[in-house]
């Protein structure tokens, strides 16, 4: 008997069918990592990536033109999720050098100062330069993505060549899927259209919203879900028309990133620490490398606790605090007061710090092939997307 050459072949595998809920970094470092990973074991995937909105999560950019403003084809940008972020571990050093080496990526060397706590109780609010980053061996450097923060999210999105990104999908939380074929997972959109059957279920979702997807799916880890905190932020953007317009505080300031936070030792009775005590950080966006050609923006951030403890507040009454902090912080007056005013609440911004010991970077349902990870996972951080995607495709790999 002869054997044609098609009996004779081993058949073609079928390729791994991978669902990810998210294209936030997370989401998005996942499916790039996995596919190198199968790549290098000559091993077929395939992945399917859901996302509700109509960008890449919490890495997020705004901008905005002056209205009628005939002389200038400027804008307004605000990166108001992430701004920066750290390389820390030799691991994500190396997955950025490509990046780095093709400018998406590129060191921030912002100078940096603090709000000296004593002189703000004098009512003369100081900043003190208290660094470089980037410039000294104890100062890491801090990485931008150019010419916004949103680009380096839309290349890892263009470079996946075994993923599809499904934009302005939301999936309807999971169900139990071990009564039906637990080897499977259905998902379906909140709409009720069917997205297909996966072997594996990885949800990058922010905490609360995993909590939600899960809820009533019997997933094994389930309560330990809760064990992090997250915390909200609210960011407030002002933009100017020209750098001659902007308070000469502004104007004059030799820091691009102002650190608000009012020191322990500093009297908190006071009128103007109690005033300003909302403020987190202030960034000047013009001042970052690529931003040459915006017109005057500043984005700021409010501190965290005191951002969840005004987490369901009207957003105007909001805006109007920390718009008050801000003006009292660089002192406008009407010639001076910003041209464009805009506010953004976070509900999940930060990892609460608190939550050092016993962190896990995923959490497994080995049965159901259902995997919940995502940077609040670790310190909430964007490195913290890089090693949660990291130890999440160890486990896919090895599984
Ligand atoms: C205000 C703010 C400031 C920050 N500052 C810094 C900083 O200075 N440095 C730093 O390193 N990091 C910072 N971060 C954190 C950083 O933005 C994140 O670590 C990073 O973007 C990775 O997030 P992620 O992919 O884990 O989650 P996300 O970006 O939140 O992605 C999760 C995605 O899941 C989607 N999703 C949720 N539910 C569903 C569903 N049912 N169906 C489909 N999709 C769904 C969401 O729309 C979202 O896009 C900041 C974040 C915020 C908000």
């Amino acid at each position: 008997m002869t054997i044609n050459q098609s009996q004779s072949q081993s058949p073609i595998p079928i390729p791994i069918n991978i669902a990810i809920i998210g294209a936030g970094l997370t989401g998005l470092i996942t499916a790039d990592l996995l596919e190198q990973a199968f790549k290098r074991q000559n091993r077929p995937i395939t992945i399917t990536i859901f996302e509700k909105s109509a960008g890449v999560g919490r890495l997020a950019t705004r901008y905005q033109t002056p209205p009628t403003d005939a002389i200038s084809t400027k804008h307004w940008q605000f990166d108001f999720g992430a701004q920066y972020f750290t390389a820390k571990t030799a691991a994500f050093q190396a997955y950025l050098q490509p990046w780095l080496d093709s400018g998406i990526i590129e060191p921030w060397q912002a100078v940096v100062a603090v709000l000296d706590s004593d002189a703000i109780v004098d009512k003369a609010v100081q900043p003190t330069i208290t660094a470089q980053w980037g410039s000294a061996q104890h100062e890491q450097p801090r990485y931008i993505s150019s010419p916004k923060m949103t680009t380096w999210g839309r290349a890892i999105a263009k470079k996946l060549t075994h993923s599809t990104i499904h934009y302005k999908t939301r999936v309807s939380p999971l169900a139990d899927n071990t009564v039906v074929n637990a080897s499977k997972t259905p998902l379906v959109d909140i709409e009720g259209n069917q997205l297909g059957e996966f072997d594996w279920v990885i949800c990058t979702a922010p905490q609360a919203q995993a909590i939600d997807l899960l809820a009533n799916s019997d997933f094994a880890q389930q309560d330990a879900l809760k064990t992090p905190t997250m915390l909200a932020c609210y960011t407030l953007m002002l933009g100017w028309k020209s750098l001659s317009a902007m308070p000469q505080r502004l104007h004059d300031a030799k820091w691009s990133v102002l650190e608000c936070k009012v020191a322990d030792n500093a009297d908190h009775s006071s009128h103007v620490n109690s005033r300003i005590s909302c403020l987190g950080k202030v960034f000047i966006e013009h001042h970052k490398p690529n931003r040459d050609h915006l017109l005057p923006s500043i984005t700021i951030y409010a501190d965290n606790d005191w951002s969840q403890a005004h987490v369901d507040d009207d957003i105007r009454e909001v805006q109007d605090q920390l718009l008050d902090a801000v003006q009292h912080l660089v002192q406008w007056d009407d010639s001076s007061a910003p041209a464009h005013i805009d506010c953004h609440r976070w509900r999940y911004a930060a990892t609460k710090a608190n939550h050092a010991t016993g962190r896990q970077l995923a959490y497994v349902d080995s049965k159901k092939h259902w995997i919940v990870t995502g940077d609040w996972c670790d310190a909430g951080r964007i490195e913290s997307g890089y090693k949660a995607a990291s130890h999440v495709v160890q486990l896919l790999v090895e599984a």
